[in-house]
């Protein structure tokens, strides 16, 4: 009697703790699901594999992959990865809703790791932690590990936050890059050009969502491969700590969802509505500059040679005032403002940081140019080229490798993992020289130093992290610099603390970076290069930054570097006029790139100058026009409005030819926002035909051709927008 008692009560332990080696029980699963949306998320007990997500059927391809990955730095700063499949032991535990995996075991080194996962009734998803006792140096840990079925439609595919939002459907154009020291600026790592740390992928019966809920901002790889069975989505953590043990909290999340990639981004941004800590409304945000809030298009053009890399003689466009008048007919046909944002404009050479100052002619030159936009209501902006250090320019004679030996300013620079310092790989055509770490005191005065004296010209902009894509500094592994000797938020808090005090010693100024700021650094980088034409590369952009971030900051459509690689503009020659309309409608300031002569072009550096090859002139200065009455008349919407989810209508569509096959887009783009309560849908036309757009959602609702124009009310399905045009609906 007693000892059947005493076997109950066991029982009854062991079930509480529900412990239960997983050598015991192959091939049987452990399901945790999501009470209200009956979403189910299964483990292989015997090795802790994800194997199940969904609800009615399983978006994950029966892969069995292992649970973890994680990388350690050896003393001599080679990498050793371990997976889940490495250790000798799993076993699993169910605490109430939480499953908890360990494993042990692993050969040629101690440590042990737990992950742990939990259904959360308030977000619907599932939140998983991982945990390492080690006394070594762990560099990163992927967790959990899964990997999607392959899409066939264009309307499904990968939803990836790279440079403003990214739509894949064909994961296989995309071009995967394992990040590695030295850095280049297009890994997908976050914060980096990867601006929000999610990931997603939509199909026709639901998505998958895969995300950082992360207040902390740590570093991550946020980004997919295709392989032989699937699609491997992959977000790896960088716990940047010195050597030891590490324990994430429970913020790396998986779910489904229903819909389009809208209904994907919106998991983030219910997520981004609670936790947005230092970020300032743009209507209550008294830091910034008058020009912020007014329809500005950016004009950007180089005062030497015609591209990136070509002689360095001065252009017509230097002297800096002999552009006065183009810019005066850029304004009067456009009805705009213009900020004149220069390039190659640099005394030291072009592309070559730190040192930019003097600039090129003479600091009373520049000043003379700003003078005189200033008169004719414009603004002056300027590149620079992020942390960088130019030993050598490859455009000119340039050379600070003498300061360099004798400062003994390697040890400033970024260091690989085996303490080598080689050369960096960012800007390699126009530079040769290293990374700066941000951490080091004399990166910070640098770059103080310099910006200081960029402002005193009364320069409005600068984009002091070109080249730093998102704002992220680049890897460091020293051991010297007193940072932990891995990659981490150490980085992005030390790049956060230089822009700070960049603002305090120049109040009003703005800051910017490539690519929008990822989202650790937008409350302190607010206008940003922002180019949707890249994510043609493989791709096609969506406003999905614009959709998260819209209320807090603004952006530019970019100087479209390398756009004229991923886009033949000979078979799509009405592409600049779907940048304009695209970024209209993302909020971002229109930018026109020039060259000396005043002639629009594709894209900053593009080296084809011959006539033919080129927008069409009128058309986008038309287009500009319509554009800027629009912004003019609604900032509380364009500018300072939330986004909504846009109207959903037919209309004709147009490829878009790119380097890696045609890409088809509406020929009406469409964004919603709301104010006070109150929304207002924009419909633009930017194709030189009329368009016909069909909805029966259309009928009863008010809409104008024009801010001031009169209100028409919709009798019918079908409104025809003319050539180059927008309508607003209310
Ligand atoms: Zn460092």
């Amino acid at each position: 009697m007693l000892k059947s008692k005493l076997g109950c009560l066991l029982l009854l332990v062991a079930c509480s703790l529900f412990l239960v080696a997983c050598s015991q029980s192959e091939g049987e699963e452990v399901s945790l699901t999501i009470k209200d949306s009956g979403y189910r998320l299964s483990m292989d007990k015997k090795t802790g594999s994800v194997v199940y997500l969904g609800k009615k059927e399983n978006f994950l391809i029966d892969s069995n992959e292992p649970l973890f990955r994680i990388r350690f730095r050896n003393a001599d700063g080679t990498p050793q990865i371990y997976t889940a499949a490495d250790a000798a032991s799993c076993t699993f535990t169910k605490k109430g809703k939480r499953l908890t995996f360990s494993y042990s075991g692993f050969s040629d080194r101690n440590f042990q790791v737990s992950v742990s996962v939990t259904p959360n009734k308030k977000d619907g998803l599932f939140h998983f932690s991982m945990k390492v006792d080690t006394d070594d140096q762990l560099e990163w840990m992927e967790y959990p590990c899964i990997s999607v079925k392959e899409t066939s439609s264009e309307d499904e595919g990968i939803l990836w936050p790279y440079n403003e939002g990214a739509f894949f459907s064909d994961a296989s154009k995309h071009n995967y890059i394992e990040p590695e020291y030295p850095s280049q600026g297009n890994y997908g790592m976050y914060p980096g050009m990867v601006l929000t740390p999610f990931i997603a992928q939509v199909t026709h019966n639901g998505g998958v969502y895969f995300g950082a809920h992360d207040p902390a901002h740590n570093t991550r790889q946020v980004d997919f491969r295709k392989t032989d069975e699937g699609i491997h989505l992959q977000i790896r953590l960088y716990p940047g700590m010195e050597k030891g043990s590490y324990a994430s909290s429970d913020e790396t999340v998986l779910g489904c969802f229903e819909g389009n990639w809208y209904a994907a981004a919106d998991i983030y941004r219910n997520y981004f509505d609670i936790h947005h800590e230092g970020f300032v409304r743009l209507e209550e945000n008294k830091s910034l500059p008058k020009w912020y809030f007014e329809p500005y298009t950016v004009l950007t053009y180089c005062v030497r040679g015609h591209h990136d890399m070509d002689e360095m003689s001065p252009n017509k466009l230097f002297p800096y005032v002999n552009a006065i008048p183009i810019i005066e007919d850029f304004s009067k046909q456009t009805g705009a403002p213009i900020m004149a944002l220069l390039m190659h404009w640099e005394g030291s050479a072009p592309w070559a940081p730190p040192y930019v100052w003097p600039p090129y002619g003479g600091e009373e030159a520049l000043k003379e140019f700003v003078n005189r936009m200033h008169d004719i209501g414009g603004e002056v902006g300027v590149y620079c080229s992020g942390l960088g250090w130019t030993q050598k320019s490859n455009l000119i004679d340039y050379d600070k490798s003498q300061d360099f030996v004798e400062g003994h300013l390697e040890k400033y620079m970024c260091l690989a993992p085996d303490g080598s310092l080689p050369l960096s790989r960012i800007c390699t055509y126009q530079r040769s020289g290293y990374d700066l770490c941000p951490s080091t005191e004399f990166t910070k005065n640098t770059l103080l130093e310099e910006m200081k004296k960029i402002r005193s010209s009364g320069v409005a902009y600068i984009q002091m992290m070109d080249q730093n894509h998102g704002g992220t500094p680049y890897m460091c592994y020293s051991h010297e610099h007193g940072h932990p000797a891995v990659p981490g938020k150490w980085e992005s808090e030390a790049a956060n603390e230089l822009y700070e005090q960049v603002l305090k010693d120049n109040p009003g100024l703005v800051l910017g970076c490539e690519s929008a700021a990822a989202e650790p650094f937008i409350p302190k980088l607010l206008f940003s290069d922002n180019r949707c034409g890249l994510n043609f590369n493989g791709g096609q952009p969506v406003p999905l930054y614009s959709y998260i971030y819209h209320e807090y900051v603004t952006n530019f459509m970019g100087n479209n570097v390398c756009g004229d690689m991923f886009i033949d503009c000979r078979k799509t020659p009405e592409i600049f006029q779907y940048r304009l309309a695209y970024s209209f409608l993302a909020g971002d300031f229109l930018t026109i790139v020039i060259n000396d002569e005043g002639i629009i072009q594709w894209a900053w550096g593009q080296r084809d100058f011959s006539p033919e090859y080129r927008p069409d002139h009128e058309a986008s200065l038309s287009l500009i026009k319509v554009l800027t009455e629009w912004r003019k008349a609604c900032p509380e919407y364009l500018q300072c409005g939330r986004t909504l989810h846009p109207l959903v209508f037919e209309c004709g569509t147009s490829q878009i030819f790119t380097s890696t096959g045609p890409v088809n887009v509406p020929d009406v783009l469409t964004t919603s926002y709301e104010h006070n309560g109150k929304a207002l849908h924009f419909l633009v036309n930017w194709r030189n035909t009329e368009i016909k757009v069909h909805s029966s959602a259309f009928v009863g609702k008010e809409y104008t051709f024009h801010p001031n124009g009169e209100k028409i009310k919709c009798q019918s399905k079908d409104i025809v927008l003319p050539p180059l045009s927008v309508i607003a609906m209310y």
